[in-house]
């Protein structure tokens, strides 16, 4: 899994927050969402079984931040 350096939204470095298990709409599979944050408290998953697949807006920022 590549580790995103940045955030795409303020350039601030990013921080591994942890991973998240999440049920998939796509496939209906049970799959981890790697969580990442910057010093902005913009938080973003992505995919852990999808590297290539971009950053995401985490939906829900109150649950992790
Ligand atoms: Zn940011």
């Amino acid at each position: 899994m590549p580790d995103p350096s940045q955030c795409p939204t303020c350039g601030r470095p990013l921080k591994y927050g942890g991973l998240v298990l999440t049920v998939r709409e796509d496939d209906g599979k049970r799959t981890c969402r790697a969580l990442w944050k910057c010093a902005t408290r913009h938080l973003w998953w992505q995919w852990s079984d999808r590297p290539d697949a971009p950053l995401e807006t985490c939906p829900v920022p109150s649950l992790f931040a």
